[in-house]
C-alpha cells in the first residue's frame, strides 16, 4: 500500500506570501538563492541593513527542509564543545561554540521582533538516553556546557519519565535554551518579515546558471535574470547543478516523520506535559514532540523510496509504540519526509566560493537554529565584517572524495547503524530482564 504523503505543517500553517516567478532582467545589491531559513535569514538581515535584495527559490517558500522538519530548536551543533575547541583551537573553536549556542536566542528574538505566529515555545530540549553508556556521554556533555555557563540539567530516569511520559529511557539531559515551533509557519513568517523590510522573493524561479559578468554576478532563471555584485547560495541538502562543488561537500540523507491523531485527553497530561521536544541517543536517533493540536510527531531515519509503501513507515510506527506503548492503536494521520545535509566533520560550513559569492550549509539535522544563525553570519560577512570578527570560521570548499558513491554509502551506513542500535536495544532488554530476575 502506498502511503499518502502530506505534512502536518502544511495542513496547519497559515498561508505564506504569494510571490510570482522572476521575469525579465533585474538588478539588485544582493541575490540569495533559496527560500529556506538560511536564505531568508540572510536576506532579511541584508534588507534590514538597507540592501536591495532578491531571493530566488526553485519551489515555494519553505517547501523543502525548512518547512518539513521537526521544528525542534536545538542549541549548538552535533559536535561537543571540547571537541570543537580541540579541532579548531580554543579561540576559533570557542567562538564557533558560542555562536552556535546563541542560535535559539536569535530564532526566538526574530519571532518576537517580527510577531511571527508559529506556535513557538521555549520550554527546553530533552536528550533522553537509550543506554547507560549514552547517559555517561550525556553527563560529559553537560559538564562541558556547565563550564561554559549553559542552563543544562542532567535528568534521572524518573525525571525523564515525568517530562516525556516514556519509561523507555534511563536518564537524560534537559537543555533549557531550546524549544520548538511550527517550522513552516516560522519560515513563512521570515518571508513576510523580509517583504515588509523591502526585500523581493521570486518563487518557482530556479537559478539555472551563475556567471561572473564584468563586476557583478549574473543568475539566469527560466524566465528572467538577476545581476548583483553579491550572491549567497543557501541551498543546503537540495543543492543542485548551480554549484556542483558545494553539492559534493555534503551527503543528503532522508529523514521521515509521522504525526498521530490528537492524543486522547486522558493521556495528554502525561505525554510531554510541559511541551519540550526530545531527540534520543540512538545512532539513528528518534526525535519527537507534540504539536499545538496535541498530536505526537515523531521522526527518524527516512526511506529512500520516492513513493513510500506501508512497510517503509513501519520503523516510525514501531518507534512510537516502543517509546509510548500507551499510544498503541492510535491512528497515524500525516506522513512526510525531507533531506538532511550531513558533512564529513559533522559541522556546518561557511564558504567564500569566489569574490562576492558566499555559501552556508551542512547543519547535520540541526538547522532550525543554526541555519537562521548562518543566514545572519552570511549577511554580516557580505556587509564587510572581517572573518576574525565573525564568530564562525570561513573554510575552503572540500568536496568529499568519491562523492558519487555517497548515496550507496549513506544506505549502507544506515543499515549498519540500525544493526548497532538493534543490538544495543536487545542488550538493554536482556540486561533489564536479568536484573529483574536477580
Ligand atoms: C525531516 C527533517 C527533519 C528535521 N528536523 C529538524 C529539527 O527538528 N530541528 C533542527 O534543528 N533541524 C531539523 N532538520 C534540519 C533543518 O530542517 C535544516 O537544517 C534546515 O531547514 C536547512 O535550512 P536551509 O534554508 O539551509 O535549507 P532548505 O530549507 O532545504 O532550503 C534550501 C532551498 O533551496 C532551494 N533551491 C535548491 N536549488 C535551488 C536553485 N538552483 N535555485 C533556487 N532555489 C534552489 C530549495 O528549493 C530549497 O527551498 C530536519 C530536516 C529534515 C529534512
Amino acid at each position: 500500500m502506498t502511503i499518502r504523503l502530506q505534512s502536518l505543517w502544511s495542513a496547519t500553517a497559515p498561508p505564506g506570501p504569494v510571490c510570482g516567478a522572476l521575469e525579465g532582467a533585474q538588478r539588485a545589491q544582493a541575490a540569495v538563492i533559496s527560500g529556506g531559513y538560511t536564505g531568508l535569514s540572510a536576506a532579511l538581515h541584508l534588507a534590514e541593513a538597507g540592501r536591495a535584495v532578491i531571493v530566488l527559490e526553485a519551489a515555494d517558500v519553505g517547501e523543502r527542509a525548512s518547512g518539513l522538519n521537526g521544528g525542534q530548536v536545538i542549541p549548538g551543533v552535533k559536535v561537543d564543545p571540547d571537541n570543537i575547541e580541540a579541532l579548531l583551537g580554543p579561540y576559533a573553536g570557542g567562538r564557533l561554540v558560542a555562536t552556535a549556542a546563541a542560535g535559539p536566542d536569535l530564532v526566538f528574538d526574530l519571532i518576537s521582533r517580527h510577531a511571527i505566529q508559529c506556535d513557538a515555545v521555549r520550554t527546553g530540549w530533552i536528550q533522553p538516553a537509550t543506554s547507560d553508556a549514552a547517559l555517561a556521554q550525556l553527563a560529559r556533555r553537560a559538564e562541558q556546557w556547565w563550564r561554559r555557563g549553559a542552563a543544562i540539567e542532567l535528568l534521572s530516569r524518573r525525571e525523564v519519565l515525568q517530562l516525556t511520559g516514556s519509561a523507555r529511557y534511563c536518564g537524560g539531559l534537559l537543555d533549557r535554551r531550546g524549544g520548538n515551533l511550527q517550522p513552516l509557519s516560522y519560515v513563512r513568517g521570515l518571508a513576510q518579515a523580509l517583504l515588509r523590510a523591502g526585500g523581493r522573493i521570486c518563487t518557482r524561479s530556479p537559478a539555472l546558471r551563475l556567471a561572473r559578468l564584468g563586476g557583478a554576478w549574473s543568475i539566469e532563471t527560466p524566465q528572467g535574470s538577476v545581476s548583483a555584485p553579491l550572491v549567497i547560495i543557501a541551498t543546503n541538502a537540495y543543492t543542485d547543478a548551480i554549484s556542483d562543488e558545494l553539492r559534493r561537500t555534503i551527503v543528503a540523507v532522508p529523514s521521515f516523520q509521522v504525526a498521530t491523531a490528537p492524543i486522547p485527553t486522558a493521556l495528554r497530561s502525561t505525554i510531554l506535559p510541559d511541551g519540550q521536544a526530545a531527540s534520543d541517543t540512538w545512532h539513528l536517533l528518534r526525535y519527537f514532540r507534540r504539536d499545538a493540536g496535541g498530536r505526537l510527531v515523531l521522526g527518524a531515519r527516512g526511506t529512500f523510496a520516492a513513493a513510500p509503501q506501508l512497510r517503509d513507515v513501519q520503523y516510525q510506527y514501531r518507534a512510537v509504540h516502543e517509546i509510548y506503548p500507551q499510544l498503541r492503536g492510535i491512528a497515524f494521520e500525516y506522513h512526510w519526509g525531507g533531506l538532511v545535509a550531513m558533512t564529513r566533520d559533522h559541522l556546518p560550513h561557511l564558504h567564500e566560493l569566489a569574490p562576492g559569492l558566499l555559501a552556508g550549509l551542512g547543519y547535520n539535522g540541526r538547522g532550525v537554529a543554526m541555519a537562521t544563525m548562518m543566514g545572519r553570519l552570511l549577511a554580516r560577512r557580505a556587509l564587510g565584517t572581517a572573518v576574525v570578527e565573525l564568530g564562525f570560521p570561513v573554510t575552503p570548499v572540500l568536496p568529499l572524495p568519491l562523492h558519487r558513491l555517497s548515496g550507496a554509502a549513506a544506505r549502507a551506513t544506515i543499515q549498519y547503524l540500525r544493526l548497532v542500535d538493534g543490538l544495543a536495544h536487545l542488550h538493554g532488554r536482556l540486561r533489564a530482564r536479568a536484573l529483574f530476575k536477580g
